[in-house]
């Protein structure tokens, strides 16, 4: 293989610009080129595409977002239109394709593999649902910042004796909000995994409110419910007046952590190596640190779990 192409797809994370980079860097040492290929699935229809030199990646390991642009592409769906961007890519020579998203992406390059286009998927997203891989490609960064929002919040709910109740991202995985909560010491955490027992809660507040707690922090993934909505039930349940914070953008954004950026140069590297190898349908992943790969089929039976035994643990610390 002498050139391949690499795209971000699906929403952006922060890290992404170091896995573009790793690409970019580590087939240059293979001596192969790079296309950098914009607006994720969109560009690969229309052939958007440059030649990423050393330079070109140089000064982005720490900035967020994604350098290539991302997009949702409805049109990727048919496949009349994959078949133009495979078109598209064969008359510039380019043979392979590294995705980096989350698993949307990943059917997307599923169906890229059927019809006989090499693909090796890098998993990005702040969620850290994609099956196979312990962490994902911007989880930590937005972990981090989640925890930073929570600590600041925590000084104006120190001052006024407020409870708190703060919404995160993770779509439908309790990721974030398991991980924010146990760092930040929240006082309950409400995931889509796991019921939740309102009497329960409420008992909680109860209880920190006799020990004289002027305070309480709530987490609740955007996956289990809006913030809004247990404000109202705690409100009708027991009377009890809450501030409602909903995070929103601010999780996808932000220079990577360091974390996420050795990970991200571990798995895009390594992507790179698999396509030389002259693999496809690849999926590479971390799993007790270390970097492994996977098919990329087992996405579509494989569904991604949660760690739940943080979520007992952050009950018990919470008492
Ligand atoms: P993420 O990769 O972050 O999960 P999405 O779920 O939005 O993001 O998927 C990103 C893009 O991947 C979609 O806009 C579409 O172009 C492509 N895609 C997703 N699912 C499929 C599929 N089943 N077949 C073909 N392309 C798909």
């Amino acid at each position: 293989m002498k050139r391949i192409g690499v795209l971000t797809s699906g929403g952006d994370a922060p890290g992404m610009n170091a896995a573009i980079r790793a690409v970019v860097r580590k087939g240059n040492y293979h001596g192969v080129e790079v296309y950098g290929i914009y607006h994720g699935y969109e560009g690969f229809i229309q052939g958007k595409m440059k030649l990423l030199d050393l330079g070109s990646v140089g000064g982005i390991i720490q900035r967020g977002g994604t350098k290539l642009f991302s997009s949702r592409c409805p049109q990727f769906m048919e496949e009349a239109y994959r078949l133009q961007g495979i078109q598209k890519m064969r008359e510039a020579g380019i043979e392979g394709l590294i995705v980096i998203g989350g698993d949307g992406s990943y059917r997307g390059a599923i169906e890229l593999t059927k019809l006989g286009f090499h693909c090796i998927g890098v998993p990005a997203t702040i969620d850290n649902d994609v099956p196979g891989t312990d962490f994902t490609i911007g989880f930590d960064t937005a972990i981090n910042t989640v925890v930073n929002a929570i600590d600041n919040i925590r000084d104006t709910a120190t001052s006024h004796e407020n409870t708190f109740i703060i919404e995160v991202m993770g779509r439908n995985a309790g990721d974030i909000a398991l991980w924010s909560g146990l760092a930040a010491g929240a006082e309950t955490v409400i995931i889509p995994e796991e019921p939740y027992d309102l009497d329960e809660i409420v008992e909680r507040l109860k209880r920190g409110e006799s020990r004289k707690k002027k305070y309480s922090i709530i987490i609740v993934a955007e996956g289990a419910m809006p913030a809004s909505k247990l404000a109202e039930m705690l409100k009708e349940k027991a009377g009890i007046e809450t501030r409602i914070t909903v995070l929103g953008h601010i999780q996808r954004g932000g220079s990577p952590t360091a974390f996420d950026r050795v990970l991200a140069s571990r798995l895009g590297a390594r992507a790179v190596e698999l396509l030389l190898e002259g693999k496809t349908r690849r999926a590479v992943g971390i799993k007790n640190y270390q970097v492994y790969d996977y098919d990329l089929m087992d996405i579509m039976t494989t569904k991604h779990k949660a760690d739940i035994s943080l979520y007992t643990l952050s009950k018990e610390l919470s008492i």
